[in-house]
């Protein structure tokens, strides 16, 4: 037996002694030990037992064009022949990187022309949450630095990331958030609409965002956050009321509107961009995951002609080692390729993702199931005691839990945020497989509802 070999039957030892894992709990995890998976191709993955399967989480909201694409690895083995890296910061660039700003923004409809390169997702958040600053500091306004965003989004690990996204579990570590920046509602109509209609509920919390810039002060303000459709926060799409009212808001109180697109981004909502589903326009834009579909890191914030040319004005300090690096960016050059090539934003659109909202609603008759939402590739299932009154389970979390570990032992990945059961799949899961997803969803909460009666 070869040395590597040894060591991969212990895996699981060697992972326990020596790995901490994000947003974990390495006590109780290593009692259980980790799910090891080795595999994956087009919509599904492999563990170490060699069980499969389907995975509808697509890796972390990322994967978009599915795993074992060989066009990427040998774009990315050339490039690392090439130039396996160079920086851009002392008056350099490199082809990937030129050509990738390029690609990324010619998706934009003309409106947000510029991309600033970064890591993450979260290097996104750090980077236009300087710019907003810098940007009204430029304008002769730099008491213009108040950021406002909501409870329940997520923006991020790092501290500004972690700071401006609305987890309280999060807050709790590390004395967060940072100062000058605050949280008001979100769009979750079915948990806290009460007895208002959708619309009216939606128009009442974002009337909240003119309510704090008011106490804040306008002059105080540089820029409100949000994800098109909540993610992490479990796959919240807001009523048709929501992001009309927030863009009025922000453009006649003059303060900038971000749009996070790490995960909207890339098809996954059948459009390029999630703003684009809603028809609006974002100052900024930070993106990540399917910008490369998870095979390299990289992300990047995708900024407007106007806030640009004041930022390109003067020095931005600001920049990360791997900022727009090439073999990462060629990844992602590649990815888009596919993406445009396989007309993959268009299948999501008109194929793919009317067939999952279609699969979905045949689950409204569970007595379990209160309510599903979907947009393109973002779906949620939310699961209710009692479904006539909108009554939550007394431990929410308790029970997306249960029927989460019942769809993977039946061979589905879906993730679970409280009682809503989440779906992400790569664009281009095919129509059994949705079939499968939701047939084996069906049998998780069957079994979950027998078990908890
Ligand atoms: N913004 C949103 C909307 C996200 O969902 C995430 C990651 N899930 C991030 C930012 C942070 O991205 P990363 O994990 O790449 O730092």
């Amino acid at each position: 037996m070869s040395e590597t070999s040894v060591a991969l039957s212990n895996l699981g030892a060697i992972d326990a002694a020596h790995h901490i894992h994000p947003f974990s709990n390495m006590t109780k995890l290593n009692e259980g030990g980790s799910r090891i998976i080795e595999r994956a191709e087009g919509s599904t993955i492999w563990d170490s037992k060699g069980k499969k399967y389907l995975d509808a989480f697509a890796g972390l909201w990322c994967v978009n064009i599915g795993y074992g694409r060989k066009e990427i690895a040998e774009a990315v083995a050339a490039q690392m022949n090439e130039l396996p890296y160079y920086n851009l910061f002392f008056g350099t660039t490199t082809p990937p990187a030129a050509l990738l700003a390029q690609k990324i923004t010619s998706h934009t409809d003309g409106k947000l022309n510029k991309v600033f390169f970064t890591g993450s997702g979260s290097e996104a958040t750090d980077t236009w949450f300087r710019m907003a600053r810098v940007y009204w500091a430029a304008k002769g306004m730099p008491s213009k630095k108040q950021i406002i965003a909501r409870k329940n989004g997520y923006h991020g690990s790092t501290v500004a990331g972690a700071s401006l996204g609305g987890m309280k579990y999060m807050h709790e570590q590390g004395a967060l958030p940072i100062e000058g920046i605050h949280h008001i509602g979100q769009p979750h109509w079915y948990a806290e609409g009460g007895d208002m209609t959708p619309d009216e509920f939606a128009l009442n919390v974002a009337r909240e965002l003119e309510a704090k810039i008011d106490e804040l002060g306008e002059e105080n303000v540089a820029a409100f956050v949000a994800e098109p459709i909540q993610g992490a926060g479990g796959v919240i799409v807001p009523p048709d009321s929501y992001w009309p009212e927030i863009v009025r808001i922000c453009k006649a109180r003059n303060i900038l509107l971000v749009a996070d697109e790490v995960i909207c981004g890339f098809g996954r909502t059948g459009n390029w961009f999630g703003h684009q589903h809603y028809g609006f326009v974002p100052d900024m834009a930070p993106v990540a995951k399917g910008l490369s579909s998870g095979y390299l890191p990289i992300g990047g914030v995708l900024v407007s002609d106007h806030v640009a040319e004041v930022i390109m004005a003067d020095d931005f300090n600001h920049g990360y080692t791997y900022s727009g690096h090439p073999v990462c960016a060629v990844a992602a050059l590649e990815n888009l390729r596919i993406i445009e090539e396989e007309k993959l934003v268009e299948r999501v659109r008109d194929d793919i993702g009317p067939y999952l909202a279609k699969g979905l609603a045949t689950l409204l008759d569970h007595d379990m199931v209160g309510d599903v939402q979907s947009v393109g590739l973002m779906a949620a299932v939310q699961m209710a005691k009692n479904k006539k009154t909108r009554e939550r389970f007394e431990k929410p979390d308790d029970v997306g839990t249960l029927v989460r570990n019942k769809c993977v032992d039946a061979g589905l990945i879906m993730r679970a945020t409280g009682d809503r059961m989440l779906a992400s799949p790569p664009l281009i899961i095919t129509h059994e497989e949705v079939d499968f997803m939701i047939r084996t969803l069906r049998g998780a909460l069957d079994a979950a509802w027998m078990e908890m009666k």
